[in-house]
């Protein structure tokens, strides 16, 4: 593969070939893609890209994949002029970028599961597998049914029940593990070690983690071809983060761009906020955290992306910012309420970071701001028992509607 040199070492710079392995075998630290981007800098083009198909396949040449076989349909989704939340905010370019409606599976889980099979595919593997807050486990699931891959998910057992439907009804196997993610997380992990199955996060991560590169490149191109002033993105492993910066210098790189001075914002639940702590405390290590949040797709105590996280923001002058779990509903009710566009838990904590950015004057009026919204409200919506208006009950009857509808509203 020309465009691919191979892994490499984050930690100590040691080059592998490409396989499916994930830590160096020296030091321990996690494996990336690196490519050659001279070699892609004389093949790619924005009207090459612009002319590719409807889907982060368009971007193909900055990803590690030959051909894509599965999750074809991912990506591509709507760049959104926020005109009437940014009016709110008091922010006069504000977008959202709405993976709320990613394909398959309603999360940007369908870009990195799209990756990372497609590379399972190609390693040879015939199961799929993953550790999951929900989400993810949604899209291998559905993604291993279309590759025709036996697949197992492994959840914390306490996930909210559309999340566990929206995996059990493509017939996976779903392992409800009794402890926290970062426990599911552990015994994944020894499990991978002992069987040959394609763990997207674990096993075939390096590959799966350059999926979400595209987020950071089609939001650039859905601009005209220009890197945002601001981002803001949620953080759970901070992979997601760590990954849309790495996509923005790329596309400098390979000359798509000519200049990047976005800051990158990480979000975090305050119930599970190990990089924003961190972060706050001028700490070159994250101390893992027990989660307690509602925010349950990016509670993971022990992210194994935090301190590439924390570098992304001291590199792209951003910052880190939390919000509570009554925040995390306001902003969902936020969104709804200004953009009709309903986001669970982790878009809700996104919109309330957002704010906070704004009302704090660390992201102005006048720049252009993306807030990333990174999953579907209809996978959580029982955290919003008891936070919205009730029905109004009547009968059939217009004497009914008037006096109980039109007389109360
Ligand atoms: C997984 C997930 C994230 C965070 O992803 P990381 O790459 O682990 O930081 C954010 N939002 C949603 C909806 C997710 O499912
Ligand atoms: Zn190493």
């Amino acid at each position: 593969m020309a465009k691919v040199r191979g892994l490499v070492c984050r930690e100590c710079g040691r080059e592998y070939p490409v396989e499916p392995i994930h830590v160096c075998e020296f030091c321990f630290g996690p494996l990336e893609v690196i490519y050659d981007y001279d070699e892609i800098k004389r093949n790619i083009s924005r009207s090459k890209i612009e002319e590719g198909p409807k889907s982060l396949w368009r971007y193909i040449d900055l990803l590690p994949v030959e051909e894509p076989t599965v999750g074809l349909t991912a990506g591509f989704t709507p760049l959104k002029k926020a005109e009437n939340l940014g009016r709110e905010l008091g922010l006069e370019n504000l977008y959202i970028k709405d993976d709320s409606v990613n394909h398959p599976t309603l999360s940007f889980k369908d870009r990195v599961v799209s990756v990372a099979l497609s590379k399972a595919k190609e390693f040879g593997f015939d199961t799929a597998a993953c550790a999951s807050t929900g989400n993810l486990a949604n899209s291998v699931s559905a993604h291993a049914a279309q590759a025709g891959m036996n697949c197992f998910v492994f959840i914390p057992a306490n996930l909210e029940t559309q999340k566990i439907i929206g995996s059990l009804v493509f017939n996976p196997t779903v392992v409800a593990v009794e402890g926290t993610y970062d426990d599911v997380n552990r015994l994944c992990s020894e499990i991978a070690n002992e069987l040959q199955w394609a763990f997207v996060n674990i096993n075939i991560r390096p590959f799966y983690a350059e999926g979400s590169k595209t987020l950071a490149f089609e939001v650039v191109e859905q601009l005209g071809w220009k890197a945002p002033d601001a981002v803001v993105a949620p953080a759970a492993s901070g992979s997601l983060v760590t990954k849309i910066w790495k996509g923005l210098k790329e596309l400098l790189k390979v000359g798509l761009i000519s200049e990047l001075n976005t800051r990158v914002y990480g979000a975090q639940a305050l119930g599970c906020s190990p990089i924003a702590q961190a972060w706050k405390e001028g700490s070159d290590f994250v101390t893992p955290v027990k989660p307690n949040t509602i925010a349950k797709s990016i509670a993971i105590g022990n992210p194994a992306d935090g301190i590439y996280a924390l570098n992304v923001t001291k590199e792209s002058m951003g910052d880190w910012e939390t919000a509570t779990d009554e925040e995390i509903i306001e902003g969902i009710k936020l969104l709804a309420e200004t953009e009709g566009i309903f986001t669970e838990t982790a878009g809700g904590t996104t919109i309330a970071v957002l704010k906070k950015l704004a009302m704090t004057g660390k992201i102005r009026k006048d720049e252009v701001i993306v807030a990333y919204i990174t999953g579907n409200g209809y996978k959580t919506m029982e955290v919003l028992d008891g936070h919205l208006k009730t029905p109004v009950k009547i009968k059939a009857s217009l004497k009914d509607f008037k006096e109980k509808v039109l007389v109360k509203t």
